[in-house]
């Protein structure tokens, strides 16, 4: 396989378990090709705490370090590192007055789906830079944090049996306007259980690292792959939070996704199946 001067990847499903789950393995695949120089960048929804155990830095040496980036919270923080330690290097933070805005925006979601459909959710309000509006209230994925199989046809029956008949594009679309009554341009992202809403995403990380990249070593998106085990449509156009790493700057570059879904990708996302095994193999050949 075509070898990469960076490699951008989910974490949670694609290079681990789940977040409980030890981060060995990963780690192991991950160290020879600091080593070397490749340039890794983990991008995922959560925070740096949830990324094994919250210090992935005791993991690695200096060196290792100086070619590990972080790309977390849904485009809210990237990190890179300096003599060991974490740096955020750039942020997409909001100011509180546009936080609010968000929660508000979020709440009236949910007041939304309550009073004219009847459908319940319940919003996790602690992240930095978005809510979480989780969809699926009677279901728990427990520890494994990624899409499940069964998953889509369960939350589009809840749906379709509330009288949502848009499906998740009449969320994203509802979010949109909601956000739009309270001044903010929200960029709301949904996978089978939770509808995400906020100002940033996974294309705001993946977009700042590569600037980094390219500014620093003059690495371009053709020489960068990027992996993850969530790009598949919910339905026509509305793809999984990976495909957010497909962007106008990124696009060039290779996507691979590890998950065994069938169902429709964005265009250029190839699916190699395989989940976490299959991703560690590729960084293993790597080197
Ligand atoms: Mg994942």
């Amino acid at each position: 396989m075509k070898k990469y001067k960076a490699i951008f990847f989910d974490w949670d499903g694609t290079a681990v378990m789940s977040r409980k789950a030890p981060a060995e393995d990963a780690v192991s695949a991950m160290k020879p090709l600091l080593e070397r120089g490749v340039k890794l960048a983990i991008i995922s929804g959560t925070t740096y705490e949830n990324i094994a155990g919250g210090n992935i830095e005791k993991y690695f040496t200096h060196k290792q370090l100086d070619n590990l980036y972080l790309g977390l919270g849904r485009g809210a923080y990237n990190y890179s590192f300096t003599e060991g330690a974490p740096v955020i290097f750039s942020h997409r933070i909001p100011d509180k007055e546009l936080l609010e805005k968000i929660h508000r925006t979020c709440f009236d979601i949910h007041m939304e789906l309550k009073n004219e459909y009847d459908f319940d959710t319940d919003i996790v309000f602690s992240r930095p830079n978005y809510c979480k509006i989780d969809l699926m209230v009677s279901s728990q994925r427990g520890d494994n944090l990624f899409m499940q199989a069964d998953e889509l046809e369960l939350l589009k029956r809840s749906l379709r049996s509330h009288g949502i008949t848009g499906g998740l594009g009449e969320l994203i679309r509802l979010s949109e306007e909601v956000g739009k009554m309270h001044g903010i341009d929200a960029a709301p992202t949904c996978d089978a259980k939770y509808l995400e809403v906020g100002i940033s995403s996974k294309s705001s990380n993946v977009d700042a690292i590569l600037d980094c990249l390219y500014k620093e070593k003059g690495i371009r998106a053709e020489e960068c792959s990027f992996w993850g085990d969530e790009y598949v449509g919910i339905e026509d156009g509305i793809y999984g939070s990976d495909s957010f790493m497909r962007t106008e700057k990124t696009a060039s570059g290779d996507f691979f996704d590890v998950s065994e879904l069938t169902g429709k990708r964005p265009a250029g996302v190839e699916r190699v199946g395989g989940g976490v095994d299959a991703f560690l193999e590729f960084l293993r050949g790597q080197v």
